[in-house]
């Protein structure tokens, strides 16, 4: 059963960032509107997740831990909520196994709160707590048992920087929440409660990025798309800071950066790249979603039109501000 365990965790939990993912989901799920993300050494020595949600039940808590066990609906056709669904059962259980793990939780039915201690899937505490409502849970010594994921780990600033990048999705597509995020001790960002997706912005990126960035407006049979896009003032040589969503869900999907790409083609220097964040809005049928649903992935039918009105979108929006 350890065994299992470990296996099925390392499908699911690959490193920090899926950790943070998984735990920033399950208190989306439990209808927070402030979630703080704690991080220390790239999220090797702690990841720590505080949320204002409805908490967990004193009784229900150990079960939550174990594989399977759920307390969300498993059926829907809807794209989100597919998405939502996570592994089913699976994370909590998943981060256990490799971990230790302390979780702080209360109702609002209850006076107190409870504290769980678990270690490689063994509960080692369980005590009362005073605590306010909601969630806290902290990950530590992760991968302990599994010297040879541990091994793989990247460097901290490369695991903070895969941690931002999720954080950052998540805000920009979650309405009505405040993202916390602290590295090492300093607040990397906190984004505002009511969702404003250029207040947003503002809140996670530089000030330069933000003075850069052109509306991008466009409106088709097919699709809307909704956002924003760098004028010739801002480029990187990296495309960290280009950003899509697809029916409010944050994907990855190569091929739209680089038609992205085409629409300022000979404007920017070589290897130097725009940001850009882009809310896709299409019928849901057309987007496959048969893929893993941990992943970002997507594929699209009528992926050529698709592409290319999003590279029509960008320019659009590069004519209608003259570049
Ligand atoms: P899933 O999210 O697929 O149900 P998880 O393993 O991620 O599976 O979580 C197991 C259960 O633990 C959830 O169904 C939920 O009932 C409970 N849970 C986990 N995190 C939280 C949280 N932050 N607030 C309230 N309940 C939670
Ligand atoms: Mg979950």
């Amino acid at each position: 059963n350890d065994t299992i365990n470990k296996i099925a965790a390392g499908e699911v939990i690959e490193n920090p960032k899926s950790i943070v993912k998984e735990l920033v989901e399950n208190s989306i799920d439990a209808g927070s509107d402030e979630i703080i993300i704690e991080i220390k050494n790239g999220g090797k020595n702690l990841i720590r997740i505080t949320d204002n949600g409805k908490g967990i039940d004193r009784g229900e808590i150990e079960d939550a831990f174990k594989r399977h066990c759920t307390s969300k609906i498993q059926t829907s056709d809807d794209l989100n909520s597919l998405f939502t669904l996570g592994f089913r059962g699976e994370a909590l259980a998943s981060i256990a196994a490799v971990s230790q793990i302390e979780v702080i939780s209360r109702t609002i039915d209850e006076q107190y709160g409870v504290k769980l201690v678990i270690k490689g899937g063994e509960v080692t505490l369980k005590e009362d707590i005073g605590c306010p409502v909601g969630t806290t849970i902290s990950v530590t010594e992760l991968f302990y048992n599994v010297p040879a994921r541990k091994k793989f780990l990247k460097s901290d600033a490369s695991e903070s920087s895969h941690i931002n990048e999720i954080v950052s999705s998540l805000a920009l597509s979650k309405k009505n929440i405040s993202f916390k995020y602290i590295n090492n001790n300093n607040i990397a960002f906190k984004t505002p409660k009511t969702n404003n997706f250029i207040n947003t912005i503002s809140s996670l990126y530089d000030k330069d990025l933000y003075d850069s960035l052109l509306s991008v407006n466009y409106q088709s049979n097919l699709i809307s798309i909704q956002g924003y896009t760098s004028n010739l003032n801002y480029y990187r040589g990296n495309r960290k800071n280009q950003l899509v969503f697809v029916n409010g869900r944050y994907i990855k999907h190569k091929r739209i950066n680089y038609y992205i790409e085409a629409a300022y083609y000979t404007l920017l220097p070589k290897n130097k790249y725009p940001a850009c964040f882009l809310k896709l809005e299409i019928n849901p049928t057309l987007v496959d979603v048969n893929v893993h649903p941990a992943k970002t992935e997507v594929r699209f039918q009528n992926e050529e039109l698709i592409l290319n009105e999003v590279k029509n979108a960008i320019y659009k929006s590069l004519r209608t501000n003259n570049i």
